[in-house]
């Protein structure tokens, strides 16, 4: 159960004391407050651990400081969806927003290489318009010898580049927990250039302790992935894991399942479940049609699988777009057969911006179908 309290409550009134001497006194259940702050007010919710089925909801919604009482349909009730449920479903970063009904790119590096290779994807992306990229430092690799990225090492001139071409928002993979605190002490000594989305890669969507580290953390909002070998509703409730630890700033990213029935993809693309996530909870979703389809190949038609999985993903509402491009793909350190040239970066935003207004059309329709 989710108690809303009216916003701007104050947690030292006794009206707010009544109602958590009354949730304190209830046997078996445990009451978890939380805060979240909009640019213009401050929201408290409650969140009401045990069986609370029998609970009287009228009861509690007659406490003054009450707004709303929410029945908890899903497990994952922080970032799910419910009944009566109109909790929010963006977020702002950086002056970005990050919702469910909109869309952003984040083009970029698979991995970050050379200085040269960094800025030319930058300014690309500048010239383009675009505020958010793709820049991996740390790389969880399948083999222990492949490069295992720069590290730490490549944060300054990377955030000093990011500052100079206006880029807002750096999605980044972060394995450990020390990776935090390195990302946050270089942006702090760069003067906060840019932003950093921190992700959570395939191969951690299910490491609890790295999710409860990212979780704690409310300075930067979260990209996390699809597990590739476990069901939806499994990393649904890892993604909880953030939420419950304080973070409700997540993006949920869909990336391909591994499987063979996928061949020759690198993953069965699995963009199809956009909807269903975002019917399923309250994240804007993201697709990566890069790790999905893992090749340049492309149709008789000349549409290469990368642009036709993208466009089945925002055909679908996709909320954000993850894709490796790279100056020089046969010279990229990691996934160079997967990646966009930057020549192609413009026919990548048209076509998605073809799809996109399709997608939106039919939104329109299916609103008017509802009404009549
Ligand atoms: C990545 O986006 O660089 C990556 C490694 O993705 P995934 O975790 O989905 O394999
Ligand atoms: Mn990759």
């Amino acid at each position: 159960m989710i108690i809303i309290l009216h916003p701007d409550t104050d947690r030292d009134s006794p009206e707010y004391g009544k109602l958590m001497e009354y949730l304190n006194g209830l046997k078996g259940i445990s009451a978890r407050s939380h805060d979240v702050a909009g640019s213009q007010q401050r929201l408290t919710e409650i969140y009401l651990i045990g069986d609370t089925a029998l609970l009287d909801a009228g009861e509690i919604e007659s406490f003054e400081v009450v707004e709303k009482v929410i029945r908890v349909s899903r497990e994952y009730r922080i970032l799910g969806r419910h009944k009566d449920d109109n909790r929010p479903s963006h977020f702002e970063y950086n002056g970005i927003r990050f919702g469910q009904d909109n869309l952003q790119i984040f083009a970029g590096l698979c991995a970050v290489d050379t200085r040269e290779h960094v800025e030319q994807m930058m300014q690309a992306l500048h010239e383009h318009g675009l505020p958010c990229t793709r820049m991996g430092a740390y790389k969880p690799r399948t083999s222990p010898y492949a490069f295992q990225g720069y590290g730490k090492e490549c944060l300054p001139w990377v955030f000093e580049l990011a500052g100079k071409y206006g880029i807002r928002v750096i999605a980044m993979e972060v394995t450990h927990d020390n990776h935090i605190k390195e990302i946050r002490e270089a942006l702090q000594e760069a003067g906060n250039p840019t932003g950093v989305m921190l992700q959570i890669g395939t191969r951690n969507t299910q490491n609890f302790e790295l999710l409860k580290s990212v979780g704690r953390q409310r300075d930067f909002p979260v990209l996390f992935k699809r597990g590739f070998g476990i069901t939806l509703e499994e990393s649904l409730n890892a993604a909880e894991y953030l939420a419950s630890e304080g973070n409700r700033n997540v993006v949920f990213c869909l990336r391909g399942m591994k499987t063979n029935y996928g061949d020759p993809h690198r993953n069965l693309v699995d963009f199809t479940h956009v909807p269903v996530v975002k019917r399923l909870t309250r994240m804007p979703v993201c697709i990566d049609p890069s790790h999905a389809v893992g090749s340049r190949n492309a149709g008789p038609d000349a549409i290469p699988d990368l642009l036709q999985a993208t466009a089945q993903g925002i055909i679908a509402g996709a909320n954000m777009v993850l894709a490796d491009f790279h100056p020089d793909p046969p010279r990229a350190l990691v996934d160079g057969p997967q990646a966009l040239r930057l020549e192609e970066l413009p026919w990548f935003l048209d076509d998605i911006a073809l799809v996109r207004e399709t997608y939106e059309q039919r939104s329109r329709l299916a609103a008017e179908q509802i009404r009549s």
